[in-house]
């Protein structure tokens, strides 16, 4: 299945604005919703990991109405080759193996890497 297409736009977080140099504030940057196309529930993005700990992992998820963070644990799922789901526990149907992104894709395919 192909990658979901919806796309946030997130405000940045405090401590970034605190960083910043006073009358630059940094603008929204937008997140790419990871799941599979048609999932149901929220759209989910990660935004950084901590470290690979059970719940160090923060995402954004977000539907029409609002929009949250939240740190979550992994799936526990594993595929053929042993290697880990990129998304959290509980995800909607569609492990991170079994959704390709087109573009990824096609820039793969367009570099000769297949
Ligand atoms: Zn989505
Ligand atoms: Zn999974």
């Amino acid at each position: 299945m192909n990658t979901c297409t919806a796309v946030a736009l997130l405000p940045p977080p405090r401590h970034v604005i605190a960083l910043s140099v006073p009358g630059h504030r940094p603008e929204a940057g937008h997140v790419l919703c990871e799941l599979g196309e048609n999932h149901d529930a929220d759209h989910a993005a990660m935004l950084w990991d901590e470290g690979g700990r059970p719940g160090s992992a923060v995402w954004a998820r977000w539907s029409e109405e609002r929009a949250e963070l939240a740190s979550l644990p992994w799936c526990p799922a594993r595929d053929a080759r042993e290697e880990a789901c990129g998304l959290f526990a509980g995800h909607p149907p569609g492990h991170s193996w079994e959704i390709t992104d087109p573009i990824d894709e096609a820039i793969t395919r367009g570099l000769g890497l297949v």
